[in-house]
């Protein structure tokens, strides 16, 4: 009986492997209803999960869909990162890793509120098409080694009923929920070795470390468990990550990137992402080797090669850098060391100004943004730029104070803050 089944999870005993497959098999058959499965995961928020149920709860997601198919012996990489602001790296890493020599059949998603989404940064290419049918994936992956596509219908059904119901029932945020859902979407892309970048500081899910390294150890422990080899990272993202926030800006600062240039902490996040994978997928023994390859491939152009081909394979028409609107240049209002640049704030006002989606079907204006020119510990002097709003006509003096009053300037000297705070299992 289902209730029996909810009373265990209510009174937080364990469930067993079976249990967990009859719900996810009912659930998708609709014998389980909304509101059993609502249920479900409140007690799972409130109780937790051991890893043998979230592993279990994650073998009968992906069971409830179809596998990407595999059609060569390259090895099968990922990375998926919790969320982060002027988080552009998957644009980066896809083709970097598949000039490497891998596969990267990247499912991604699109953004909601403050959070940006890596299908809506290449939608701002014109004719990028996110939807792919599983024939025309399975060519660009083997002509490319690269593809990011949008999840269709037929990859873990069932995670992407239950993400809807937890998305109104306040259940996002339990870590043996957002393993399996996690998890469940990368298994379906039978891949060979996973990275996952847990974003952590006041733009991101997790606030604090502590909650960081437990959603890293849970993806790991069930992720290998599963058959698929996971490492994790914990990145800084107590300010915006590079110096855009938006769509069209986002590209370009990729495309910067993958010319061997950009800024530096979008470039170190790049490679110290994709030096992990390549040795995890058995294609350098070390990171150092790994990370002298990457580099390489960034600066010889060969990166570029392979996202110039993955966008015109996946329709795109690439053009040298994105069009942007109108610029209008922000200045230091005073001398001093920028103490603090609330990440959350500043994509906001990118979603207000229509670089985001307040609701899920608006239309996002990809021309919009905001390049921040600063980090954390940089010394400034009065009237030097700051910050680029992109808006076309006459800026709206509101988001300029938004921008103003979200990058605290002090008179004291601030320590810059190191990008990687950890690294699983290499340290
Ligand atoms: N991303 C997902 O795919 N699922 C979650 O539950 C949370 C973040």
């Amino acid at each position: 009986m289902i209730t029996d089944l909810l009373a265990t999870k209510r009174d937080a005993a364990e469930l067993s492997g079976e249990q967990i497959r009859s719900l996810i098999e009912g659930f998708v058959r609709d014998e389980v209803a909304d509101y059993q499965m609502s249920a479900f995961s409140m007690a799972v928020r409130i109780n937790g999960m051991s890893d043998a149920e979230t592993s279990a709860l994650t073998a009968a997601m992906v069971d409830s869909g179809d596998r990407f198919d595999r059609l060569t012996d390259r090895p099968r990489l990922d990375k998926h990162s919790t969320g982060g602001v002027g988080d552009k790296i998957s644009l980066i890493l896809a083709p970097l890793l598949a000039a490497a020599g891998a596969e990267v059949p990247m499912i991604s998603g699109r953004g909601l509120g403050h959070t940006g989404g890596t299908l809506d940064k290449l939608e701002a290419i014109p004719g990028f098409q996110i939807d792919l049918s599983a024939a025309r994936r399975n060519e660009v992956l083997k002509q490319v080694g690269a593809c990011i596509v949008g999840a269709d219908a037929s990859i873990a059904p069932a995670d992407r009923r239950l993400y809807a119901l937890r998305d109104v029932t306040a259940t996002i945020d339990s870590i043996p929920l957002i393993t399996a859902s996690i998890l469940s979407k990368k298994l379906a892309a039978t891949l060979d070795a996973l990275l996952i970048d847990v974003k952590v500081g006041r733009g991101a899910f997790m606030t604090s470390v502590e909650q960081a390294e437990s959603l890293a150890g849970s993806l790991i422990r069930v992720g290998t468990d599963s058959g698929l080899p996971t490492a994790a990272i914990l990145s800084d993202m107590s300010q915006p990550l590079g110096r855009s926030i938006g769509n069209a800006n986002e590209v370009n600062e990729s495309l910067d990137v993958l010319d061997g240039g950009g800024p530096d902490e979008v470039r170190e996040l790049t490679l110290a992402s994709a030096e992990i994978l390549l040795v995890q997928g058995g294609l350098a023994t070390d990171v150092d080797q790994a990370r002298n390859i990457l580099t390489r491939l960034l600066d010889d152009g060969s990166a570029m090669e392979k996202f110039q081909q993955m966008v015109q394979a996946q329709g795109g028409r690439l053009p040298e850098r994105l069009t942007l609107a109108d610029a209008h240049v922000i200045t230091a209002p005073e001398s001093g060391t920028i103490a603090q640049i609330d990440a959350i704030e500043l994509a906001r006002v990118v979603a207000v100004m229509g670089g985001g989606r307040q609701k899920v079907d608006d239309v996002i204006d990809a021309r919009v943004g905001l390049d921040v020119h600063e980090r954390v510990g940089n010394r400034v002097e009065t009237g030097q730029p700051i910050a680029t709003l992109y808006q076309d006509g006459e800026p709206d003096v509101r988001y300029i104070q938004r921008v103003h009053d979200a990058i605290v300037i002090r008179q004291q000297q601030v320590e810059k803050r190191p990008l990687l705070i950890r690294r699983y299992p290499f340290e």
